[in-house]
């Protein structure tokens, strides 16, 4: 369902509405993969907040669960990271991925 942001100048897009206008075709391997190790030394956390598709997780130890199937591919959590060696990035294998729809 579509809203109206606090603002009215623009409509806010609940969750369920920006993921059903893309189509996944899911890659056997991660286009992105996260090393927690070093995760778990980062307080900022900041993929957590940017990723538009709320595909990083903090979990109860400390870690970060992240799911690349359903991934946007628009980079934002390679540029907001700034942990050496935390995120390996590169586009999925030719004919996978993400599939943007008009509505
Ligand atoms: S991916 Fe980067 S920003 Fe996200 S938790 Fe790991 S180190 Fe922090
Ligand atoms: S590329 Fe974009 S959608 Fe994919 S995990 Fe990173 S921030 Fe999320």
């Amino acid at each position: 369902m579509t809203q109206t942001s606090p603002q009215g100048q623009r409509p806010a897009v609940s969750f369920e509405d920006r993921m059903a206008t893309v189509d996944f075709r899911v890659a056997e391997r991660a286009h992105i993969t996260v090393d927690t190790d070093v995760c778990r030394s980062c307080e900022v956390r900041a993929c957590v907040h940017a990723c538009p598709a709320a595909l990083f997780v903090p979990t109860d130890d400390g870690g970060i669960l992240f799911n690349y199937e359903q991934c946007f591919e628009c980079g934002t959590c390679y540029q907001v990271c700034d942990a050496p060696g935390a995120l390996t990035w590169s586009y999925p294998e030719g004919g996978h991925g993400v599939a943007f729809r008009q509505g």
